[in-house]
């Protein structure tokens, strides 16, 4: 026997509970996870906010993943409130515990002058090409409109930047500064794979620039040609929300790191060594900053650089690209960053350790009595919080200060990196 549209109706009655939009807006202040079941274009022109979009028209595929939790209570809306109390009832009959449709849907609820929040307008060929991000709740249109408005300074167009700017650049991070003075060199491309064989002697920027441009035409791309330092720093991170540190000297750490904490900006910061490399987010006032963990440097020595110590190409390439995920974490303020956290990663192992760190409140940089102006870099050549070995403090010793930095690591020493490791 066939039905009627308005036998349909009569049965998502029955089923389904209906609110005008005076209660609806009292079940979004308790967190009722709201659903706008609209077309694409009716969610662009606006809607309440905090909802979440998930077309009627692939309702029953997508709200599985959007809403994993059947027993949470499910506000949804549509134009009128007919296609609404019609999903509604799908949703029940699939099992969702309580979907309630707003009755007169978004048309009553701008009528009775109640919040709409405008999504921002992507072009169409935006939509296609962040169409992947777009289809994720945690990204969507606001997210992306908020990473096309976003200002990243990567430092150090190498090892780290190279992957990370590919990434960066290709998710849409609307600016992106890099400073580097070197130019290409042939021993760069093995890891830096920004670069071309046909850019050898060229400036790093101008090569990453070209790169980046041909990869997304809506990054602007800003070169800061020139060396970090002390007398520079400031001018450079201004306007930058967030810092992706690719450097390579424990000199320009300290820099960035003391500049970053005064101007509150979290630096995303990685290191390699050989097979090995370790991450973290020094977050101002979230967390400790670099120079908690590394009070002064080691002498030279202990603490090889690439070019010295060699290492796998690869290895940056990971840490980089942990590192772009960190940033565009912390742009669209979604998961837990790594902050207070040390990632340990060994290649050979195929292992990934996290490590807890502390601010340290005698931090000449962040601690409790530090000035405004910070510290310049203190001791250089001196080694403080004692270079790893053997005789290493057990994981439980790291804390305001931790262990030395990898590279520290007396060569072939391929120490663990907590407590009950051999
Ligand atoms: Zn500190």
């Amino acid at each position: 026997m066939s039905k009627s549209a308005d036998d349909l109706l009569r049965e998502a009655r029955e089923a389904v509970r209906e609110v005008w939009p005076d209660e609806a807006a009292h079940l979004i202040e308790a967190g009722v996870t709201l659903v706008d079941v609209r077309d694409q274009y009716e969610w662009d022109e606006g809607h309440i906010p905090g909802a979440i979009h998930v077309a009627r028209g692939y309702l029953e595929l997508d709200i599985e993943q959007a809403v994993p939790d059947r027993g949470a209570p499910l506000l949804l809306y549509c134009a009128g409130g007919i296609r609404s109390l019609l999903a509604a009832r799908e949703l029940h009959e699939m099992g969702y515990a309580d979907p309630i449709s707003m009755a007169g849907g978004f048309d009553r609820w701008k009528a009775e002058r109640r919040p709409v929040a405008r999504p921002p307008v992507l072009t169409p060929e935006q939509r296609r090409r962040y169409s992947r991000h777009l289809l994720m709740p945690e990204v969507g249109a606001e997210g992306q409109a908020r990473l096309l408005e976003s200002r990243v300074l990567v430092v150090g167009a190498g090892g780290l930047g190279a992957p990370a700017l590919l990434y960066l650049a290709a998710a849409g991070v609307g600016t992106i500064g890099v400073v580097d003075f070197d130019t290409v060199e042939l021993s760069n491309l093995q890891r830096q794979v920004i670069h071309a064989t046909d850019r050898v002697g060229r400036k790093k920027t101008e090569s990453a620039a070209e790169t980046v441009r041909a990869l997304n035409p809506d990054v602007r791309f800003v070169a800061h040609d020139e060396v970090l330092d002390a007398g520079n720093v400031e001018r450079i991170l201004a306007g930058y929300e967030v810092v992706l540190d690719g450097t390579d000297t424990f000199e320009t750490r300290y820099v960035l790191n003391d500049a970053a904490v005064r101007a509150g900006i979290p630096v995303v910061h990685a290191s390699v060594f050989r097979f090995e490399g370790q991450l973290t987010v020094f977050a101002p006032g979230r967390g400790p900053c670099y120079r908690c963990l590394y009070p002064a440097p080691p002498p030279p020595e202990l603490a090889p650089g690439c070019s010295v110590a060699g290492v796998l190409g690869v290895v940056p390439g990971t840490l980089g690209i942990l590192q772009a995920t960190e940033v565009l974490k912390l742009l669209l303020g979604v998961g837990e960053p790594l902050i207070g956290r040390l990632l340990l990663y060994d290649a050979l192992d195929m292992s990934f350790e996290t490590l807890g760190l502390r601010r340290d409140p005698h931090c000449p940089t962040c601690g409790d009595g530090a000035s405004t102006t910070a510290a310049a870099p203190a001791g250089i050549g001196a080694v403080a919080g004692g270079a790893r070995g053997p005789d290493r403090p057990s994981g439980a010793g790291i804390g305001s200060a931790l262990a030395a930095p990898l590279a520290v690591r007396p060569p072939g020493g391929h120490a663990g990196t907590s407590g009950g490791k051999p």
